[in-house]
């Protein structure tokens, strides 16, 4: 795999997320706890040196400026306590020179520029109000030093300078100790953090290209093909099945499109076969002028059904592609019905059907496009005709429903049984034998999907109700347009002045 699609890869991009979040968290930790441990020692080792001076101030006595430590020789804790008092200890006369110096104090260094401190410098620093330091001997070992100013048992006015040091090697020791520790952990840390990280994007991931790689196995041939739910009831399941769920709207769709495809050959098909089958037996049989003509005539009759197919396919496809630009304005659809009705009265007299038309009085205005509400109507209304023997009876009505126009279109004619009824509506689909798709007086079976597709584009509806035998009923429904009320016109004719 490239660096490139590696890094991009959502594992790597969640494991690098998971990496920095966790190495930031652990850095932050780690300074909180090293400076809160610090601080602690620190405080420590101030008041372990405060006790110390408080001790010193029960023991140590000048007199005459003499120093010297006034304690109980038999009592072991006195003595162990001067003896600490004395190991880092100074004590300086009024003019700064050295009266009393343990050794170890000697070697002291002052921190932070290690400097050796010359007693009259650190009667100065005492006098001057610095009472603790920090301080390192020869070897390099930390102490902490508290100076400061003393008396004289007699002699008031002798002021004196005294300093104890005391170790704190044994704190420093124990931060370093904590800071080494972290410098070790928290990389090892770093790395099995990332290395879980890795591991836990990769479980997560993994049902993500199991469905990745059942996807890439369905194809146009195989739809039926579906990804098997991992029953966890998760977002991932939830992914699946409505993955599932769209396969199976393409399926739906490919199956229309391949059976369109068959229906259409089909169609085509059969005009095509008949006008070969007159030519050719023209071509060999036929002998006179009119013959010849007879052949011609009846080719030119199917070659005109081939022609009304492609046409009508050709604006069904552009009005279910959006093509059609419909040419809405207000019309009155009563008006509409009373005139398409009126041109089918000479042929309903002629198939002996009577037909008749209810409009009521109240005009019915909807922004529409006159001439698709004109074919929609004309098509039902020849489906009427052509389904309804002699005798038998076409009825139109209009009439409001709500905000809606109701036409009705319904006939005593053959019907149509219920197991076509969901389908009546579809491309080329017509009730009967397939063996009369030849007949010239069978229609295409386009009229109806037209129907459909202009309610449609009329934000409307149509549906049909039809018993075998008794009759059929098609229900449109068109929105009318809204009727300003006297209020609304009140305001445009305010608004207008
Ligand atoms: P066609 O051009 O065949 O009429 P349509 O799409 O208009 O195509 O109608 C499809 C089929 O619906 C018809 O072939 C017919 O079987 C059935 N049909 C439509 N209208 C009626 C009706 N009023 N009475 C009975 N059957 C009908």
């Amino acid at each position: 795999m490239p660096v490139r699609r590696f890094t991009r890869g959502l594992r790597f991009q969640l494991t690098a997320s998971y990496g920095v979040f966790f190495t930031l968290l652990l850095l932050a930790l780690a300074f909180i706890f090293r400076g809160a441990l610090a601080s602690n020692i620190n405080d420590e080792n101030n008041a372990n040196l405060s006790e110390d001076w408080g001790a010193l101030k029960g023991y140590l006595k000048v007199e005459h400026g003499k120093p010297d430590f006034f304690y109980d020789h038999d009592d072991p804790d006195e003595a162990a306590t001067v003896s600490r008092l004395r190991r880092v200890y100074l004590f300086l006369d009024e003019r700064g020179k050295v009266v009393q110096e343990t050794p170890s104090f000697d070697s002291l260094t002052i921190l932070p520029a290690s400097h050796v401190p010359t007693p009259e410098r650190i009667r100065r620093d005492i006098q001057s109000g610095l009472v603790s330091w920090e301080a390192r001997d020869e070897e390099g070992h930390p102490y902490q030093v508290r100076g400061g100013i003393w008396g004289d048992a007699y002699e008031p006015n002798r002021r004196y300078c005294v300093a104890i040091g005391r170790s704190i090697a044994y704190s420093r020791t124990l931060l370093q100790h904590f800071t080494w520790l972290c410098w070790g952990v928290v990389p090892l840390a770093i790395v099995a953090g990332c290395w879980l990280g890795w591991f836990t994007a990769g479980r997560a991931l993994t049902p993500v290209l199991q469905v990745a790689r059942s996807a890439q196995r369905i194809s146009g041939s195989n739809l039926s093909l579906r990804i098997p739910a991992r029953g966890a009831h998760d977002e991932l399941d939830y992914l699946i099945s409505t993955f599932n769920q769209m396969i199976g709207r393409l399926e739906n769709s490919f199956t229309q499109i391949r059976q369109f495809s068959i229906d259409v050959s089909h169609e085509l098909r059969t005009p095509i076969t008949i006008i070969r089958g007159q030519l050719e037996v023209a071509l060999f049989t036929a002998q006179t002028a009119e013959q010849y003509r007879d052949a011609i005539v009846s080719s030119l009759q199917d070659i005109e059904r081939l022609s009304q197919i492609v046409r009508a396919l050709l604006l069904l496809s552009q009005a279910e592609t959006g093509q059609v630009v419909l040419q809405k304005s207000p019309l009155d659809l009563a008006a509409v019905v009373k005139d398409i009705t009126e041109q089918f009265e000479i042929p309903a007299e002629g198939a002996q059907v009577h037909l008749s038309v209810s409009v009521g009085d109240e005009p019915l205005t909807a922004d529409a496009d006159r001439v698709q509400i004109e074919r929609m109507l004309s098509n039902l209304l020849s489906n009427a005709m052509k389904f309804t023997p002699e005798g038998g009876e076409v009825r139109v009505k209009l009439a409001r429903r709500d905000n809606d126009a109701e036409l009705i279109v319904e006939d005593t004619g053959v019907g149509i049984p219920a197991d076509h009824l969901p389908h009546i509506f579809d491309r080329f689909y017509r009730v009967g034998s397939p063996s009369a798709s030849a007949s010239p007086e069978r229609g295409l079976g386009l009229g109806l999907s037209f129907v459909a597709w202009i309610a449609k584009a009329h934000n409307g509806s149509v549906n049909v109700e039809s018993e075998p035998g008794k009759g059929t009923r098609f229900i449109v429904r068109l929105p009318l347009s809204p009727v300003p009320s006297p209020g609304n016109e009140q305001n445009l004719i305010a608004t207008h002045d």
